[in-house]
């Protein structure tokens, strides 16, 4: 039988753009040639895009659609629509046109080609603030320094993915979401798809920058260690040059120095400071072993089987 694609497109408050979004992503679908759904999640729009959205299910039956109750966010709304498909492959598109309809071709030839993950690379970014650019960048290249697994750099959520990958995201049911580290944690054979990123096609931006730097914490608290851990290194380092001190001091005390009996009291404070800092550190990797655990990510991931049932 042939393989099917799933569209997911979350949509919140695009009333201005979500027709002409249809007409030319189902055109594309068309094109590429596989049966395919475009899923719409509905994420509490409070606009006229529901009442488009049922005007389009209606005529379209390859068009679904599922509405949330209140606004929950763009990546919960992903999730959604992924929980959603039936599809052997999955691409998770902006509604806004600002992820190219045309890009979706190349992922399915990549997938084709063997890839599990097809995810899309910014080669440019039109239309955009300076200050999104340069936060955008800064902070890719930031959470990479940062997290252990590699998320590719200028890469958002636009992506094919396998039903393999789709299915290891439904096992996965972590609260605060960051969809694309959660993909590079994975592995899986991923290949970027160069493309430049469009303006938008009508419109404003739908992620205030409370959203933005919602999803950027979610980025680094959800895939780095690293802010509970920090200070331990930092308290091991000013421990031992306390303890350096408290050596020359001694040495001072022996040769019948004059110093200022203060520097004892200075090394004590360092040292006391130092060791606050090692014993946070400490119990930071407590709690981080218990946020795995919270987590509660699948312990391994397969990608392949051989001679096993
Ligand atoms: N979106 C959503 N819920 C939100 C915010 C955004 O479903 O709370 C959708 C939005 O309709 C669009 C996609 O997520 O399809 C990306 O949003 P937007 O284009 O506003 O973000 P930007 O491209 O400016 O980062
Ligand atoms: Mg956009």
């Amino acid at each position: 039988m042939d393989k099917m694609l799933s569209l997911i497109v979350p949509v919140y408050n695009e009333e201005e753009v979500l027709q002409v979004s249809f007409e030319k992503m189902d055109a594309e679908m068309k094109k590429i040639g596989y049966p395919y759904e475009i899923i719409y999640v509905n994420d509490g729009s409070r606009d006229s895009s529901m009442s488009i959205l049922r005007r389009i299910a209606k005529d379209n039956p390859q068009v679904k659609v599922r509405s949330f109750s209140r606004n929950f966010g763009h990546q919960l709304a992903v999730t959604c629509g992924m929980d959603a498909a039936k599809g052997d492959a999955l691409i998770i598109i902006d509604v806004d046109l600002q992820d190219p309809p045309e890009v979706i071709e190349d992922m399915v030839k990549a997938w084709e080609n063997g890839a599990d993950i097809a995810y899309g690379k910014r080669l440019k970014r039109k239309g955009e603030t300076i200050f999104k650019k340069f936060t955008a960048f800064c902070y890719y290249r930031l959470l990479k320094a940062m997290s252990a697994n590699a998320i590719p750099l200028d890469t958002g959520d636009f992506r094919l993915i396998d039903r393999k990958v789709a299915d290891v995201f439904l096992k996965m049911r972590e609260h605060n979401r960051f969809l694309r580290g959660m993909s590079g944690w994975m592995g899986f054979e991923a290949v970027p798809v160069e493309y430049v990123r469009n303006e938008r096609y009508a419109g404003k931006t739908k992620y205030t920058l409370k959203k933005m730097l919602k999803l950027a914490m979610d980025g680094i608290i959800g895939f780095s260690d690293r802010p509970l851990t920090l200070c331990t290194g930092f308290g091991a380092a000013t421990l031992a040059i306390a303890g350096l001190g408290l050596v020359a001091l001694i040495v001072l005390a022996c040769c019948a120095a004059h110093f200022p009996a203060w520097l004892w009291a200075i090394d004590g404070v360092v040292a006391l400071q130092a060791m606050t800092f090692l014993f946070l550190g400490i119990q930071g990797s407590y709690m981080n072993r218990m946020y795995d655990e919270l987590k509660a990510r699948p312990l391994y991931i397969v990608a392949e089987d051989l001679n096993l049932e």
